[in-house]
């Protein structure tokens, strides 16, 4: 029997207007090469300058992970070649890291579990290669943009922890805000650090680094091989190679990139170029006080003060976008669980099939709150209204207007719908005989026919009591 010990190490690229180091663009997208100057391209002579807020928003991300902030930390070289490193070493945080000794809060299926948090520390991040077939370009526009760097301990025991772990923190940093938090822009990465050992031992196995995993899901597959990649090869009596392996989405194997030998050894010294920095006291606890509400604690106050389920709170605050939509469509509309059904059911489905990210979904709450107005006044159906929501989704116009337009409204003239009763019941003498002998489900297929002819815009109900009460008096005269 073995015990899987995971660690996860997150890239985080800060939204900040400008680059860690020197005052260029941090933006995404540029033509290539245009957002750059000789500090960030490390040209002889030039200085770094630590930006404000890309520390401001490490230091938050450091505290809403429960992270001691270091009262002296420093920045670091590290050293290597490589072609996108236009300076031949990185600026990074070696010994006295930002922060450290922090934790993030997760629930597996039997209990809530704290996962360690090693470090969370600033760095830049490197250009970018392009290659082709005949030639491989640069791009230095992503150079030094700054990056946070959050390490784990080997706390994850399984690939669900550590999906779990990954959609946790995601959720944190959204509601921090400092970042798009977006794995297919790169703007987050993820490496994992496998190993597996005999239950009960306390020594580490030989681990395997994984890398180019672009989403949860990726990660989550990638790990599920890897354990039992590794589990064939310990049953095997064999030994585990160190080594770092790439994850192949296509094929659904992780392959080997480089053994332990051949990896990188960093000589990091101190940038002599950046000062030890200290944060005050006070400026600690004023980012304090301007963290947000986070996930856990909404999802909680979402249960309470609006009466829904823990599934529900949590398909809710989960995304902060979500969340604050919701509570903006509780304040014009008193039931929380109607909405709450319509965000997390019809909502999410059409965003999910139209691939659209839940911060592009841009109907105004009122648009919505008066669709469900109507729905609660009657004067559609059930499966009106949600057609109405697509058309509403689609072309962002207000529930009223469609149903005017394409004449949706029930018909609430009841002399109108006796008359199409009727003429059910004497077009379909079969199923009415079926019904009067007792064939209770012959009504069914008799509501059918309403529903036909009045092209779904009877109330079901309505015309089930209307024809019962029809049958029931032919039956008599009988
Ligand atoms: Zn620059």
């Amino acid at each position: 029997m073995y015990e899987t010990v995971i660690g996860l190490e997150v890239h985080l690229q800060l939204k900040t207007k400008t680059k860690a180091f020197c005052g260029c663009a941090n933006s995404f997208g540029a033509e290539p090469n245009t957002l750059v100057c000789p500090v960030c391209l490390g040209l002889p002579g030039s200085l770094p300058v630590l930006n404000k807020k890309a520390l401001e928003y490490a230091l938050k991300v450091a505290l809403a992970l429960n992270c001691e902030v270091k009262e002296f930390f420093k920045f670091d070289r590290k050293n290597y070649y490589y072609p996108d490193l236009p300076k031949n070493y990185q600026i990074s945080q070696y010994d006295m890291p930002l922060s450290i000794n922090g934790y993030l809060e997760i629930d597996t299926e039997t209990k809530n579990k704290r996962i360690r948090i090693k470090r969370v520390h600033l760095e830049e991040d490197a250009g970018k290669l392009i290659h082709t077939p005949e030639y491989s370009l640069v791009d230095y526009n992503r150079a030094g943009v700054p990056l946070l760097e959050i390490v784990t301990e080997p706390d994850i025991n399984s690939a669900e922890e550590a999906y779990e772990y990954l959609v946790n923190l995601k959720s944190v940093l959204e509601y921090l805000e400092v970042s798009d938090c977006n794995m297919e822009k790169g703007s987050l990465r993820c490496d994992a650090n496998v190993s597996l050992r005999k239950k009960g031992s306390s020594v580490l196995g030989i681990k395997t680094e994984l890398k180019n995993m672009n989403s949860f899901k990726a990660v989550r597959d990638a790990l599920d091989f890897e354990i039992s990649r590794q589990r064939k090869i310990l049953d095997g009596g064999e030994r585990v190679i160190q080594e770092t392996r790439l994850w192949d989405a296509e094929e659904g194997i992780t392959i080997s990139m480089r053994t332990k030998e051949e990896a990188h050894d960093y000589r990091y010294f101190p940038d002599p170029d950046l000062v030890i920095f200290t944060v005050d006291e006070k400026v600690i606890k004023s980012i304090k006080d301007t963290l947000p509400e986070f996930p856990r604690q909404r999802c909680l106050r979402f249960q309470k003060e609006y009466s829904l389920s823990f599934y529900d709170a949590e398909v809710l605050t989960r995304s902060k976008y979500l969340a604050d939509y919701f509570e903006s469509c509780a304040k014009l509309y008193p039931y929380p669980k109607e909405i709450s059904n319509w965000l997390t059911t019809e909502v999410l489905a059409y965003l999910n099939e139209k691939k659209i990210p839940i911060e592009e979904f841009t109907l105004e709450s009122e648009k919505l709150i008066g669709l469900l107005k109507i729905l609660q006044a009657k004067q559609i159906s059930r499966n009106t209204a949600k057609d109405v929501l697509r058309i509403m989704l689609d072309t962002n116009k207000d529930a009223d207007t469609i149903i005017k337009e394409k004449n949706l409204f029930l018909i609430s003239d009841e002399s109108d719908l006796e008359k199409i009763v009727d003429e059910v019941i004497k077009n379909n003498p079969n199923s009415v005989n079926d019904y009067l002998k007792g064939k209770e489900n012959a009504i069914m297929f008799l509501v059918g026919q309403v529903m036909k002819q009045t092209k779904g815009k009877a109330d079901p109900v309505r015309v089930n009591t209307l024809l019962k009460t029809k049958l029931k008096k032919g039956g008599d005269n009988a």
